[in-house]
């Protein structure tokens, strides 16, 4: 490889993932890293989306990081640009800014079986690493669907993680493509500047009320006065959802009474029986992410907003054509259609010893030990891996379990001492990838009736964690080393010989 700097660590990403690994790094006394970020900022998931009305669906307390408590969050529920200021914040207060390198977008690492390192190739220059932590986010590769003629469409297409604030909507005919967690968000609060909106939706979700509301001066004041509370605050949300997983990963039939509460919600504000026909889902909450919104059904029974039942199949100049038939004239497609999520994209450029990529290995289905570590690809780890993903709860508890994860991981590295690496034995992951599935069986998510991006293309649920948060935090404590080949670079073993010697572990 070209010209590089050698690091021990090396973290690819700055979101929630990329910046927690390097506060933890720090705190382990790790200061020989450096984060890899692609764009010009920190923030990941928060700096992207940045779609009118973006904001998280998980109370702030509880969507934030252990070691930061904010008292001062304004909202109940923050929007983007509160998380995106918060990681800012974080950035600033544990001295990450040293360790960031942007516009450094990792194109290839290729393990280096002589050297036991990571050699990363980045458009910002090159690097080699003893262990990466590659955290580039469940949902930061947008996703568009092909569908033909887009190429003819005149007017204005952009996806909602790549808002084009120069574009003005208002007075604009708009489709709105989607009905997930960004569509909902995105529909009430264009709804009222455009002429006319219009929905295609495949599947319609299953929408809660938003129980939204700012936290006034006199809460933050005693937050921030007795900081006790904030952890409190915090472990009520936290407990309120770890009782509720049973329901998800045991006993979904219990779910029926919430979606009476979903129904409500859109019966308080759309009368038209045919439009309520059209937004009720067939399929058990839960199933899909459920959403939050006050405002979406309200904005859907405005008479300037039409809802396509029907997925986008054509495109016809500026005609939209769906599958059933219906067309829309419009000015601006807005793709709220997802992300690149159980192919997950960084695969893709992650060689390993035998020159196969992640990908490669992963054609049949992701699959990682306790969501992190891939046999045959060693040393390197990632955050919010296979298998990690939440239903109902914050993702920060998940990438928080994941730190301690990889902070035993380097602990054990230097317990072992010298050039050493370790690599996932198939069995193991083999093992923990058949618990995984077997409680899956029984969960919403796959026997709920619907498909949703927690599946893979062979309907195998590579995403979602199918128990609690705890559960998950006990089972990434510590790295068992029995779940390991440790390897040693062969100039570390005298008369190993020129392959590289694997020593039982
Ligand atoms: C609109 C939206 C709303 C969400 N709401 C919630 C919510 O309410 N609750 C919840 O728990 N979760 C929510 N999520 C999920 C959210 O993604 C996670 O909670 C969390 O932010 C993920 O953090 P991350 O660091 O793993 O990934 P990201 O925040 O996506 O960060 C990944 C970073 O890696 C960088 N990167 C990617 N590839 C490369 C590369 N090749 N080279 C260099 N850098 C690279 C990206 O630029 C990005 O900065 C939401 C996601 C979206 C998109």
């Amino acid at each position: 490889m070209a010209e590089h700097e050698h690091v021990r660590v090396a973290v690819i990403g700055s979101g929630f993932g990329g910046l927690g690994a390097a506060v933890r790094l720090r705190r382990e006394g790790i200061t020989d890293f450096v984060v890899l970020e692609r764009a010009g900022g920190v923030g990941g998931t928060w700096r992207d989306n940045s779609y009118p009305g973006c904001a998280c669906d998980v109370p702030s307390h509880l969507y934030s990081f252990s070691f930061a408590p904010n008292p001062d969050w304004p909202r109940s529920f923050s929007g983007q640009e509160h998380i995106r200021a918060y990681l800012e914040r974080v950035t600033d207060t544990f001295g990450l800014r040293p360790h960031l390198r942007f516009n450094a977008e990792v194109k290839r690492m290729t393990w280096d079986a002589e050297r036991l390192r990571w050699d990363i190739e980045t458009t910002g220059g090159n690097w080699s690493a003893d262990v990466v932590v590659s955290a580039t986010g469940p949902l930061s590769e947008p996703k568009l669907p092909d569908v033909p003629g887009l190429d003819t469409f005149p007017g204005k297409v952009f996806h909602s993680a790549r808002w084009d604030h120069d574009y003005d909507l208002r007075g604009k005919r708009v489709a709105v493509i989607g009905t997930g967690a960004s569509a909902i968000q995105i529909v009430p609060s264009v709804q009222k500047q455009v002429e006319k909106l219009t929905l295609f939706q495949r599947t319609p979700a299953w929408v809660l009320p938003r129980m939204d509301r700012p936290i006034g001066a006199a809460e933050r004041a005693v937050h921030r006065a007795l900081p006790f509370t904030t952890k409190l605050r915090r472990g009520l949300l936290w407990g309120i959802r770890e009782l509720q997983v049973q329901a998800f990963t045991k006993h979904p039939g219990e779910l029926g009474f919430v979606e009476q509460l979903a129904k409500r919600n859109m019966a308080r504000a759309v009368k038209d029986p045919a439009l309520r026909a059209k937004l009720t889902p067939d399929y058990r909450i839960g199933c899909k992410r459920i959403l939050l919104s006050s405002t979406y059904y309200p904005a859907l029974a405005q008479p300037n907003v039409d809802v396509v039942a029907s997925g986008l199949t054509e495109v016809r100049g500026s005609t939209l054509v769906a599958a059933d038939g219906s067309e829309a004239e419009v000015d601006a497609i807005v793709f709220s259609t997802g992300f690149h999520v159980t192919d997950m994209p960084i695969a893709e450029r992650v060689v390993g010893p035998e020159g196969k990529t992640l990908a490669d290995v992963w054609s049949g289905g992701m699959q990682a030990l306790r969501g992190a570590s891939a046999a045959g690809f060693p040393n390197w780890m990632t955050i919010i891996g296979p298998n990690t993903g939440l239903g109902n709860s914050s993702m920060i508890l998940m990438i928080e379990s994941q730190l301690n994860y990889m902070a035993d991981y380097l602990r054990q590295l230097d317990v072992l001492g010298g050039r050493v690496a370790l690599d996932a034995r198939p069995s193991a992951v083999r093992a923990w990838n058949h618990r995984v599935q077997e409680r899956m069986k029984r969960t919403v998510w796959n026997t709920g009736g619907c498909t949703s991006w927690y599946l893979d293309a062979s309907g195998r649920n590579t995403t979602i964690w199918p128990g609690t948060t705890a559960e998950f935090r006990r089972a990434t404590r510590r790295v068992d080393l029995a779940e390991y080949a440790v390897l040693r670079a062969a100039d570390a073993q005298p008369g190993a010989g020129a392959e590289n010697a694997e020593v039982a572990a």
